[in-house]
């Protein structure tokens, strides 16, 4: 029986299927109804199926995938760098993310992030929320409905975090997040598009309890695990006091069952070589962010040394630490880190090459998600999550292409100069979401029934209240909730322990309209 295929896509293909290879070439590429990619072989193939022929500037290229970032730390990208980590969490970073208490702030701001990581070339993100599951529920329905493929892990949180956005108890920490864990299941049973990934948010902000309890949430429900590691001196030498029974910050994550082939380590700047070992015997992956560890003066991450020890390594824009989600930046400060650390240690092997940092950006991303065999480079059977860059005159960027520039020179110029006007098509598994290129009519297919229809049509407060009810009822529906939901006022109170006395909760001026609205509905 001949095969159905949608479309058939010609031109340029450019990827990195594994570390240190560079493929460019001229490709005629078939995206089945299955959505996987098929190398068209014969002519009559093409009878059923669509044909996308690129321009002659104009390549492919798989989407980019961001193995760690913050979402509700994107309002304060591009500022605050003037402290460590340590303060820079308890001055800019703690604030930003308690307000996600609020849905209404979160449904705005996670719009934002997930439709500008996208414009960005990002077609998989692995996303640190705040602690709330609501707002965490709201994440994944945004990228489910948007098309992004995600990760959302809820923090888990419960010491040395301020007392307005600390949970109360190891118990209230692994309730809320069994209840964002049920949620997803059934917004997306097979976790092909989103997943929840369990996220001790550092060692220091959890009890050893809470700590054992995220070990066995991830192995109860097969699930990812996300948290920072050794990412700066002062941070290392908290985790010491505070752990003063285990060998190292590494430790204290292998003694509660936190380092699994699916946990992604963020920074990993200073790991002793005993560490490394561990990590590579439990083969857990690392999301290197060269934009944060710059920004926040916390270090220079040794690659080269990571990647000599067989470990799987990615990159993470880590907003807000990091200024921007533009993937392209953390390929060029990794680049730039990698040489800076060559140049101070006198050794050119450690300089990352282009072809390195392009896999670290997309199937090494991928490996360390464990989803390297779906996504990540362009391989018959794999998924077609691809972008389609254009580096031609008319997209009036400042990558300017002249007539001897060779294909290397013109992926290297699209890297280094290149920006979100030159990803003209976003591709998630056969779709088309995003991008310059991509028209209203596009996206219309993409069944987006909830978010982005209500950010762009439905802006009247009774909208609003209408989608916020929305929420609540899926959340009511399908999930026993311990009574964390109140909708007497309009609002949702994600955790009973959280009713601090907050100016911007108690003196709402729109609570008594919405009231009325939810009343009459
Ligand atoms: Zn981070």
């Amino acid at each position: 029986m001949v095969q159905v295929i949608d479309i058939i896509f010609v031109g340029k293909l450019i990827h990195t299927p594994s570390l240190g290879t560079l493929e460019i070439e001229d490709a005629t590429v078939g995206v089945h109804q299955d959505e996987t990619i098929r190398f068209a072989k014969s002519h009559h193939m093409l009878k059923n199926a669509e044909v996308h022929v690129l321009k002659p500037l104009q390549f492919f290229f798989p989407g980019f995938i961001d193995t760690h970032i913050h979402a509700p730390q994107y309002p304060n990208a591009g500022f605050g760098i003037d402290l460590p980590l340590l303060k820079w969490l308890e001055k800019y970073t703690f604030p930003i993310e308690s307000s996600f208490r609020n849905l209404d702030r979160a449904l705005e701001i996670y719009y934002r992030v997930v439709t500008r990581t996208l414009s960005y070339g990002t077609t998989f993100a692995s996303y640190f929320s705040s602690l709330h599951t609501p707002a965490s529920a709201l994440l994944a329905e945004l990228c489910f409905s948007l098309g992004q493929r995600a990760y959302i892990g809820k923090c888990n949180m419960n010491t040395l975090s301020p007392a307005h956005y600390c949970e109360k108890s190891c118990k209230s920490s692994v309730e809320a997040t069994n209840v964002l864990v049920s949620f997803m299941s059934q917004l997306d049973p097979n976790r092909k598009f989103v997943s929840p990934i369990i996220t001790p948010r550092f060692a220091p902000s959890c009890t050893k309890d809470l700590l054992k309890a995220c070990g066995e949430l991830a192995a109860n429900h097969d699930l990812p695990i996300q948290t920072h590691i050794s990412e700066n001196l002062g941070e290392i030498a908290l985790v010491r006091e505070l752990f003063p029974d285990r060998k190292s910050y590494t430790d204290v994550y292998d003694h509660h069952s936190l380092l699994t082939p699916k946990t992604v380590l963020a920074h990993a700047v200073y790991l002793e070589d005993e560490e490394i070992e561990t990590i590579y015997k439990r083969q857990s992956g690392i999301s290197h962010c060269p934009t944060s560890n710059a920004v926040l003066a916390s270090g220079m991450a040794n690659i080269r040394k990571l990647l000599d020890a067989g470990i799987k390594v990615s990159l993470g824009t880590d907003v807000s630490g990091g200024y921007t989600p533009n993937m392209l930046v953390a390929i060029r400060q990794a680049a730039l880190t990698s040489r800076s650390l060559a140049s101070v240690l006198r050794d050119s092997r450690i300089a990352l090459e282009l072809p390195e940092l392009l896999y670290l950006a997309t199937q090494g991303g991928a490996e360390v998600l464990g989803r390297g065999h779906e996504v990540g480079s362009f391989e018959e059977g794999k998924a077609w999550d691809a972008l389609v860059v254009d580096v031609s005159s008319e997209t009036n960027t400042p990558v300017d292409i002249y007539e001897r520039d060779t294909w290397e020179n013109i992926l290297s110029k699209w890297v280094f100069n290149g920006d979100d006007r030159n990803v003209a098509q976003v591709w998630v598994n056969g779709k088309l979401i995003a991008g310059t290129e991509c028209k209203i009519e596009d996206t219309s297919l993409l069944n987006l029934n909830l978010a982005s229809i209500y950010m762009n049509t439905l802006t009247s407060p009774e909208k609003k209240s209408l989608r916020l009810q929305e929420i609540l009822e899926s959340f009511t529906k399908t999930i026993t909730l311990p009574v964390t939901q109140c909708v007497s006022d309009g609002k949702v109170h994600a955790e009973p322990w959280k009713h601090s006395v907050e100016r911007e909760d108690t003196i709402e001026p729109k609570s008594f309209e919405r009231k009325q609205f939810l009343r009459s509905t």
